[in-house]
């Protein structure tokens, strides 16, 4: 009976798109040699002492579930990290929620909010999981453009034209994927005055926090009055280079929060116990790696930013995250033509601006996050490519 399958599925799903980045993923695994600029995580195995206090809980027989929040100890230090590093308090017994990467505080945020119709405001070119996520929440994603001639960032009166009577939430990430870009407390500021206006909830997506090259970062819950309508997401797998260990955090007043924990705790019960354990270390002793590893980053930033600027695909110098976003308009081709073609002739794998939105469009992802090595064989290929265009 398998040809009535699809009958039985949920119509949401049915109409989600895929994700536009899978295609070249598959693309670029069928093929050998190719450099990959693709993927959007951190090119350095995490920290031995992080990885060893993993183990040592497990030879420990640590293997039980933690509290449904996580572990106190581990709520504890993410608080004393926030206030530490962005200088904002919160409630670790009340106002911390331990989850499954930043994706899960993401969906776990939305989920606690929505009602079926509220719209939620998605700044693009965007993270990908946004609008499934709002849409899988039975919410309206509305989403606003930013434009290259900004350095993609958001204009507050821009949220000012999107507002209905529906409005209930805006997302934002700064640190920026796709495209690096940071905001300042000043530029944090402007925003803060319009989601006081009208009233809107922010879901702070802080994931990056702790890669910025050029500036302290601030917080958007560290804006004056904003902490009691944020949700500030975040977790390990960027600045600490933990992707694989699955685990984020949330922190948010404890109405939001304990919200959060309701649907977490049918959901997930936990994350998962021995990556809290490393989580610990991380917060305790892994300052010094983080600052190595962005010291490392910025460097590459450096080289790669000015050598795309160079071969005439013109970019901004990204604040933040691990992404150069250059455009690739005076080629001519579409943003999927471009990575396609580069992919298949000179095999390095990028990102069409487009999958990240309307005004991604004209642009390309490429992530710096691989050995100078290889971004120097990148550079080199990507100017052959240029030259035959
Ligand atoms: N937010 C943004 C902006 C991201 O880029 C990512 C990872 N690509 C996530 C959230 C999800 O991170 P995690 O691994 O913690 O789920």
């Amino acid at each position: 009976m398998t040809y009535r399958t699809k009958e039985y599925l949920s119509e949401t799903v049915v109409n989600l798109k895929p994700s536009g980045i899978r295609r070249f993923f598959d693309l670029a695994a069928s093929m050998e040699g190719v450099i990959s600029l693709g993927v959007g995580e951190p090119d350095f195995v995490t920290s031995w002492s992080v990885r060893e206090a993993c183990i040592l809980s497990l030879e420990q027989g640590y293997t039980s579930y933690t509290a449904n929040a996580g572990l106190l100890e581990l709520r504890e230090e993410i608080a004393s990290y926030l206030l530490r590093n962005f200088h904002v308090g919160y409630d670790p017994k009340t106002e911390i929620l331990v989850t499954v990467g930043a994706s899960q505080a993401l969906d776990l945020a939305l989920r606690a909010i929505i009602n079926p119709g509220d719209e939620v405001i998605v700044v693009e070119p965007s993270f990908v999981s946004y609008i499934p996520l709002v849409v899988l929440a039975g919410g309206i994603p509305v989403s606003i453009q930013t434009s290259g001639a900004d350095e993609f960032k958001l204009q507050p009166q821009q949220i000012e034209q999107v507002i209905t009577s529906k409005t209930k939430a805006l997302i934002l990430c700064s640190p920026n994927n796709p495209t690096g870009t940071v905001l300042n407390k000043k530029e944090l500021e402007a925003i803060s005055e319009i989601v006081k206006k009208y009233d809107l909830l922010v879901i702070s997506d802080e994931i990056y926090a702790e890669l910025t090259y050029d500036e302290a970062y601030t917080s958007f819950a560290a804006i004056e009055e904003m902490r009691e309508r944020t949700i500030l997401v975040s977790g390990f797998s960027k600045g600490f280079a933990m992707t694989g260990w699955r685990l984020g955090f949330a922190a948010a007043p404890s109405e939001f929060l304990q919200a959060m924990l309701k649907i977490h705790q049918y959901t997930m019960m936990c994350a998962p116990t021995m990556a809290q354990y490393g989580a610990i270390e991380a917060l305790k002793n892994g300052a010094n790696d983080v600052e190595e590893m962005k010291k490392s980053y910025r460097r590459r930033r450096n080289y790669f930013v000015q050598s795309l600027n160079e071969m005439g695909l013109s970019c901004h110098l990204p604040g933040g995250a691990f992404y150069a976003f250059p455009s690739i308009k005076a080629t001519g081709l579409t943003s999927e033509q471009f990575a396609e073609q580069l992919l298949l002739e000179e095999k390095v794998a990028v990102v069409p601006g487009m999958v990240f939105g309307e005004s991604g469009e004209g642009y390309i992802r490429c992530s710096y996050a691989s050995s100078l090595e290889q971004l120097q064989e990148a550079v080199k290929r990507m100017k052959r490519f240029l030259t035959r265009l």
